[in-house]
């Protein structure tokens, strides 16, 4: 197969990471027979610098006629101070809402090898963690009406019929290709929103009849996270819950150099990138863990280019190398070989 992906790689850590993915995604070529070719865009801070803006349309559109998007990660405080509509974030949502990407992707997965690093006792977490939370990325509270008085401020949730039902059968389908098991997480003892989006899910659920569908009110589904994770495979909700319950399941890992994400509209086009940000702290010092966006190619290739064996050979050869003891700085524990970003990407490219 021929893909044409766009590369944008922003500030900070971000080009340090993208150039490992790059070169795990050029063996996966060689060794599947496929050809990946690639134009690199900015976007961020980077941007900024260049033409006074986050993002040009010239990178909108070069992502948009690509078979798929990479990411680095954006920001850093040279450009704190900017004014919020010319700030590097302005960038990310707005490739996420140019390209329509609705659907965001977000694994909570603790490698066994790594299990030291999670905050939760052993018998909680047992053998690891998988679950896969799926939030609505374009609609409610984030994209309601809003507004500011003197004394008062309000923002609104509110979600269309057909805005629910597109993430929701996501939720479904991506629980058809995982444990089969579906957790809506809503607040639908109290909001409309909520009360809509739980209707959906039940009169879908028929649709899917190998899913298990259960429900949990938000305010459980949090605690629920920390004091049994394991009863989750796959949590689907809204845009506010799901960027809250994310960051939690993120944590419960312990390991933020290891988490991809990945952005989706209904054809499985998509944008990935890892959940980190642009770690200006580290920058250009070849010690950033680069496997969080090695293992978004590895999303990449699975929801995007149908690519499951060659997705799970990356996948595999991840495990491999922290098999074989080797960690980045973020994840190094005594005993264990110490390695820069630019060795961790030679290491998965050669375990392939
Ligand atoms: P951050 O994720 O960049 O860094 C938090 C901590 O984790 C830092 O100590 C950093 O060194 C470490 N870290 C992060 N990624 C790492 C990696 N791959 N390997 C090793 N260590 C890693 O979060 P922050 O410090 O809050 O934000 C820094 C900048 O990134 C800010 O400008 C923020 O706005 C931006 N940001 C961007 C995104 C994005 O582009 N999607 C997401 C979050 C934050």
């Amino acid at each position: 197969m021929k893909k044409h992906i766009a590369l944008v790689p922003g500030d900070g850590i971000g080009p340090d990471i993208v150039a490992e993915a790059v070169k795990v995604l050029d063996s996966v070529g060689r060794k599947f027979g496929h050809t990946f070719t690639y134009e690199t865009f900015l976007a961020g801070g980077c941007s900024i610098d260049a033409i006074g803006k986050p993002l040009a349309e010239e990178t909108l559109a070069g992502c948009k006629a690509s078979d798929s998007v990479l990411l680095g990660a954006v920001g850093g405080p040279k450009w704190d101070h900017m004014a919020s509509e010319l700030r590097p974030e302005k960038a990310l949502l707005g490739l996420r809402s140019g390209m329509g990407l609705f659907c965001n992707l977000r694994p909570a997965i603790l490698y066994g090898q790594l299990s030291g690093a999670c905050p939760l006792k052993n018998e909680i977490i047992g053998e690891g963690l998988d679950i896969m939370v799926v939030r609505e990325l374009t609609g409610g509270i984030y994209f309601g009406e809003r507004g500011r008085d003197k004394d008062k401020a309000y923002d609104t949730m509110s979600y269309t019929v057909s805005e629910i039902e597109r993430i929701v059968r996501k939720g479904y389908e991506i629980a058809q290709k995982r444990n089969k098991k579906m957790t809506s997480v809503d607040k639908a003892n109290i909001l409309n929103s909520s009360q809509l989006w739980r209707e959906i899910v039940e009169r879908l659920s028929p649709e899917y009849p190998d899913v298990v569908v259960n429900h949990l009110y938000v305010d459980n589904a949090a605690m629920q996270l920390v004091r049994n994770p394991r009863q989750f495979d796959v949590i689907v909700t809204e845009n506010m819950f799901g960027d809250i319950l994310s960051d939690e399941a993120s944590q419960i890992t312990g390991s933020i150099g290891m988490l991809p994400s990945a952005s989706l509209r209904s054809d499985n086009f998509g944008m990935y990138e890892p959940i980190h940000g642009s770690a200006p702290d580290i920058a250009g010092q070849d010690i950033a863990n680069p496997i969080a966006t090695i293992l978004s190619v590895a999303m990449m290739l699975r929801y995007s280019f149908a690519m499951e064996v060659e997705a799970k050979a990356i996948e595999e050869a991840v495990s491999k190398v922290l098999d074989a003891g080797y960690r980045t700085a973020d994840i190094f524990t005594e005993s264990m070989k110490k390695v820069g970003t630019k060795e961790m990407g030679d290491l998965v490219a050669q375990a392939l």
